[in-house]
């Protein structure tokens, strides 16, 4: 029997990095959660420590089919994030942005439930204004190798608000940036757990272009807590929202502050820029702080620190 004060959530995506973090906070709350994800990037070790407590449930299954279980919210994180793992099999990445949604939307719709989904910075594409506010509409490549990830987004987007009006499906959009932290893959080839892995190996720090390009990093907790926030926000606040770390930083800095922080001897190289890779990022956060009362707070240094550490661990084991 369900204690009805609190909620069965299901978290697609749930063994990656964010989806290990939000099923956490969730428990920690006194939900139950269903954990549901077909381990394509997420990793039992993310959520192992979950097992012991009985609210928590694991669904090993691909979202691009159809599930029927009972719950009374949906976040819905599944999709691989890392341009190495998305580009690795794209129409799959397609099939579980544009299937995966029709999917669980449709079980929101028999449910009557709230559904929450995790959209990308990528929607803006390579920007032409920077900080990017919710109202610019990208510059995004349909036929690229990133379209795979940013279209898939997209039309994700376009079938939450779809089913909100056609439907009258209760939705909330997060289009979330960087975001960093413990649990990340070490082999997943984003930036971060890249350079770490690299400074802690004592390799080279692999740069691609000249490092002038930019991103913006929120680390875990924050994100995590503006997810929440967003999803418990008034019925009518669909979004989309941008959630994300405002303080830019070049690829160049962002590499030279991991050296420090790790005390590496690692050399910086300089390797190719990828094809259609965004020249910056930086979000315009005036719409969450308003609306959610939110702001990231940890500070890059320290969130830092923790990834460093986690990974530090990681090698060590
Ligand atoms: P991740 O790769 O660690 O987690 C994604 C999870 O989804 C993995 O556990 C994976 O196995 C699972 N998954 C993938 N395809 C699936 C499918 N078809 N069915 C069921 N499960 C599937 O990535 P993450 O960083 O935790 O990202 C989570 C979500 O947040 C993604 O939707 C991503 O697009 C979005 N996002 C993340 C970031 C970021 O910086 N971390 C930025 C923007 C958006
Ligand atoms: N990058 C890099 N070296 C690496 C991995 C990534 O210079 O080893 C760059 C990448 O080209 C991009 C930025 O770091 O400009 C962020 O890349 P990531 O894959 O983390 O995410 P993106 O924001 O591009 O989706």
């Amino acid at each position: 029997m369900k204690n009805i004060s609190n909620k069965r959530i299901l978290v697609t995506g749930g063994a990656g990095f964010l989806g290990s973090h939000l099923c956490e906070s969730l428990l920690n709350e006194g939900h139950e959660v269903i954990c549901v994800d077909n381990f394509y990037t997420g990793r039992r070790t993310n959520i192992a420590h979950l097992f012991k407590i009985s609210l928590f449930e694991v669904l090993r299954h691909d979202i691009t089919f159809p599930l029927y279980v009972e719950a009374d919210e949906i976040y819905n994180l599944a999709c691989p994030a890392s341009p190495v793992h998305y580009q690795f099999d794209p129409v799959q990445t397609t099939k579980t942005s544009v299937h995966g949604s029709i999917n669980m939307l449709g079980l929101a719709k028999r449910l009557r439930i709230k559904i929450l989904q995790a959209s990308t910075s990528e929607v803006y594409g390579d920007p032409a204004v920077n900080p990017q506010p919710e109202t610019y509409w990208g510059n995004v490549n349909p036929i690229g190798y990133r379209s795979c990830y940013d279209e898939g987004k997209r039309c994700a987007e376009t079938l939450f608000f779809d089913y909100h009006r056609q439907h009258k499906l209760k939705i909330k959009v997060a289009r979330i940036f960087n975001t960093y932290g413990p649990r990340m893959h070490p082999n997943d080839g984003r930036v971060v757990s890249n350079f770490i892995m690299q400074a802690l190996k004592g390799e080279d720090i692999t740069v691609f272009g000249d490092g002038k390009q930019t991103r913006s990093f929120c680390y875990v907790d924050d994100m995590i807590s503006g997810l929440i926030k967003l999803m418990n926000s008034a019925d009518d606040f669909t979004g989309p929202v941008n959630l994300g770390n405002p303080v830019e930083i070049t690829i160049i800095k962002l590499a030279e502050k991991i050296i420090k922080l790790t005390g590496s001897k690692s050399k910086i190289v300089f390797e190719p820029l990828p094809f259609d890779d965004p020249m910056q990022r930086k979000p315009d956060i005036k719409l969450a702080k308003e609306v959610l009362e939110w702001k990231p707070s940890v500070p890059f240094e320290e969130g830092l620190k923790n990834t460093i550490k986690y990974f530090k661990d990681l090698t060590k084991n």
